[in-house]
């Protein structure tokens, strides 16, 4: 039905108007006011107005431009009723203010019918129309969508994604063909379930609360759930989405969903972690064992149910660790390594990839098979109890060696290794030997760089010789024996450096192995000075090691030893041999001895007692010297008095020919800070050599003399002299020049050591020269006392003369 809006405000004309058009059988709104026609018009669609031009407050053509003022209402046509404008102008408004007709009364209501009618038909007919637009439109509109339906699924389709759309609700209505062969299950079942039956369980509760707020408020929904492939029951990642589609309005028409699968992104960035995690720990100890235990430790869970290392130790596999995600298997594990020990031999397992150095994957262990391999019903036992669903073994390799193997083995986890998990342990195995290798490598320069520093502190010398002959090791003690500097001696060929080298490596003893080694003595001449060295050698891959020391000092201490016999055999011997002849003569009966003869020989018994005695007293003293024992009792003493005396003295055994004087008796001689006793004793030894080395007589003199802070004495002979070469080595312990140039003239070797020793001790000096034209002159120096008040010198003076 169409609605007519009739518009007076008089109740008498509409109720006219009404009784006029209800044979159209129409449906008749009435307004008694612009107004209320205005309002109406705002509730109803009609299709035709009949309007009263004078009315109160809105008149007609007021309420017609209004109404034609509106998008909604322009198009209504409008017909004018009225009684009394009849004239031009008020038509012509009329009709500007978009009447259609205009109808004056009194009208015949055949003709307003008829009118109305007409118009109402007009306006069925538009409607019509409309209607049939619409509805072509919307069956474009249908087809459209159902194309871009098409369209999208078919898209969806060719994703490599699990695509879904779901209803506003949430209720999946649609499931692309990857997703239903993904869980292998039809779309139905699947709608029923709503992914439930496919979600692992620990993430079910997020999932289903993520997706609940997304509905609620409408925001696009993101999460990442383990879903179940059908194809081997495996949980594998994905990322789920879904964005709300909205219609014009806003309102969710439509979810759209994708499933991807990030297993493999997440285990990568997983095994990434696992890799960066072990990393960490197995740089975290020196100790192989502790670093390979940690290791299992690592592994599980995260990487496998359960892990055992085993390493090769006296060539057979041991058992270092075994983790189990159930605690209480680990004994259970550790049972079956020690109750079934590997077979070197076996074709499968840790025994295979240490053979083979290369590692085993079984992805699916069947039932089958773990009977197969089984030893008997107990062994099945523990192998079932454990769980052998999936396994890999990778070798440790250091330096080209296998050290052992590292099992994985998936039991409840349902897992099943694969390729990329056989990379990972492989690459864990690898970073293991790496660090094993490290801290390998880390002891073994601990240990070098140990060995090298007691190599420097120890005072053998140690070089080493490598097979070419190069010197390759020259350690402080070697320097400090040879005094050739390491940068001269290392990285150069030994026969080079070191003189006669290799004369001497003929004869060095080598052995091969560290241990007693004879060694070898030989000279070796550095630039004059003879340095006498034991060497021994201990040869080895790389070369020879040598070890020598220094036997110079007891080369000399013992070259002493040996001069000390002999000399003190020899020269007790003749005294003795003098003294025992004279007695045997003495005690003859048989020979009748002349009284001069009889006198001579007891003064020769007394003579030798004497000099037997003087001996003795020499090497006491030479022994006391060098034991340190004699310390001089310093004090001011006269130069001159001590030399008198010690001539006279000489003089009253003086040998024919030989003639000896003071030649100085100069007042200005300080004194000197000495031991009386001991100066003494070395004037006397220098006046006695002095003539006893003057066989064939002569002069010799003794001069006493101020020289700036000493006072130096000097004793010149005219007898044998000395050879310039030999003026410095009388001095030394036993040292006598050779028989021959001293024409067997008999002594110790003792009394200038002894001299030199004991001026040494008050700051003096010894030295000889040779005299002009023949003999030699002895100088002593001794350090002048400082001076003392004169009066007291000149009484020291007195009584020391005295
Ligand atoms: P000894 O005289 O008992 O052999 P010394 O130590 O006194 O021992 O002297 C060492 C050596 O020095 C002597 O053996 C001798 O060869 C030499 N000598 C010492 N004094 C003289 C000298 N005045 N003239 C020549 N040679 C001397």
């Amino acid at each position: 039905m169409t609605n007519i809006l009739l518009v007076d405000d008089r109740p008498e004309n509409l109720l006219a108007l009404e009784a006029i058009l209800e044979p159209l059988e129409q449906n008749l709104l009435y307004a008694h006011s612009g107004e209320e026609a205005l309002r109406q018009l705002l509730q109803h669609d009609v299709a035709i107005i009949l309007l009263d031009v004078q009315m109160p407050v809105l008149d007609g053509f007021e309420t017609a431009m209004l109404i034609k003022q509106r998008e909604r209402t322009k198009h209504i046509p409008i017909i004018f009723v009225t009684a009394i404008s009849k004239d031009d102008e008020h038509v012509f408004r009329g009709y500007s203010a978009g009447a259609v007709d205009y109808v004056f009364k009194p009208f015949s209501p055949e003709v307003l019918r008829s009118k109305v009618a007409v118009f109402i038909e007009l306006h069925e007919k538009t409607e019509q129309l409309r209607r049939q637009a619409e509805q072509l439109k919307e069956q474009e509109l249908a087809e459209l969508r159902r194309e871009s339906e098409e369209r999208y699924r078919f898209l969806a389709e060719a994703q490599p994604d699990q695509i879904w759309t779901a209803m506003p609700n949430g209720e999946l209505d649609y499931v692309n063909q990857r997703a239903l062969d993904y869980f292998d299950s039809a779309f139905s079942e699947l709608v029923a379930s709503g992914w439930t039956d496919v979600t692992h369980p620990e993430d079910l509760v997020r999932t289903v609360q993520l997706w609940q707020e997304a509905l609620d408020t409408g925001n696009s929904y993101e999460n990442e759930l383990r879903l179940r492939r059908a194809a081997d029951e495996s949980y594998r990642w994905h990322l789920t989405r879904a964005v709300p589609m909205r219609d014009r309005r806003g309102e969710i028409v439509k979810w759209f969903g994708s499933n991807t699968d990030i297993e493999d992104r997440k285990s990568a960035e997983e095994a990434q972690r696992f890799l960066v995690d072990a990393g960490a720990t197995l740089g975290g100890s020196l100790d192989y064992r502790t670093t390979l235990a940690a290791l299992a430790k690592m592994a599980v869970p995260r990487i496998a149910d359960w892990a055992r290392v085993d390493i090769v130790e006296e060539g057979r596999l041991r058992t270092l660790a075994v983790e189990h995600v159930d605690q209480r298997k680990v004994e259970l594990a550790l049972e079956l390594s020690r109750r079934y020990p590997e077979d070197p031999e076996a074709a499968q397992g840790p025994p295979l990839v240490l053979r083979t150095g290369e590692s085993e994957l079984i992805s699916e262990i069947s039932e089958e098979r773990l009977s197969e391999l089984a030893v008997d019903d107990l062994h099945l036992g523990l192998v079932r109890e454990l769980g052998f669903q999936s396994y890999m073994g990778v070798p440790l390799v250091a330096r080209g060696r296998t050290l052992g193997v590292i099992s994985f083995v998936v039991a409840e986890s349902g897992r099943r290794y694969g390729p990329a998990d056989l990379a990972l342990a492989e690459e864990l195995a690898r970073r293991a030997s790496t660090a094993i290798e490290n801290a390998q490598l880390y002891r073994e320069a601990e240990e070098r760089a140990q060995a090298a520093r007691v190599l420097e502190t120890v005072a053998d010398g140690v070089f080493l010789v490598d097979s070419d002959g190069i010197v390759r090791l020259w350690n402080s003690a070697a320097e400090a024996i040879t005094r050739l500097a390491r940068g001269e001696v290392v990285g150069r060929p030994a026969e080079q450096v070191l003189p006669g080298w290799q004369d001497l490596a003929a004869r060095v003893a080598v052995v091969g192995t560290p241990g007693p080694a004879s060694a070898t003595t030989f000279p070796l001449d550095l630039e004059g000075d003879e340095r006498w060295l034991s060497i021994s050698g201990v040869g080895f891959d790389e070369g020879t090691v040598y070890a020598f020391r220094d036997l110079t000092e007891e080369r000399a201490l013992e070259q002493i030893r040996q001069d000390l016999v002999s000399t003190v055999s020899h020269e007790l011997r003749t005294p003795l041999a003098a003294i025992y002849g004279s007695a045997l003569t003495l005690a003859r009966n048989d020979l009748e001895l002349e009284e001069a003869m009889h006198s001579k020989l007891l003064e020769v018994i007394v003579e030798e007692s004497a000099r037997l005695a003087d001996i003795v007293n020499d090497l006491l003293l030479a022994s006391q010297l060098d034991a340190g024992r004699l310390e001089p009792h310093v004090e001011p003493c006269d130069p001159h008095a001590i030399a008198a005396a010690v001539l006279d003295a000489a003089r009253t055994h003086l040998p024919e020919g030989t003639r000896v004087s003071l030649d100085s008796a100069d007042e200005g001689v300080p004194r000197v800070a000495a031991d009386e006793g001991q100066l003494r004793q070395v004037l006397t030894n220098l006046i006695d050599n002095a003539v006893k080395y003057s066989p064939a007589g002569g002069d010799v003199y003794v001069r006493v003399a101020a020289a700036g802070e000493y006072v130096r004495f000097a004793v010149a002979d005219e007898g044998l002299g000395i050879p310039a070469g030999e003026q410095n080595r009388i001095f030394e312990k036993f040292y006598r020049l050779d028989p021959d140039m001293t024409g067997g003239i008999g002594g110790t070797g003792l009394g200038l050591y002894i001299s030199r020793e004991l001026v040494r001790r008050v700051h003096g000096r010894i030295w000889v020269e040779p005299n002009r034209g023949r003999g030699s002159i002895f100088n002593v120096e001794i350090p002048a006392a400082s001076e003392p008040p004169k009066g007291q010198k000149h009484r020291t003076r007195a009584k020391a003369s005295a």
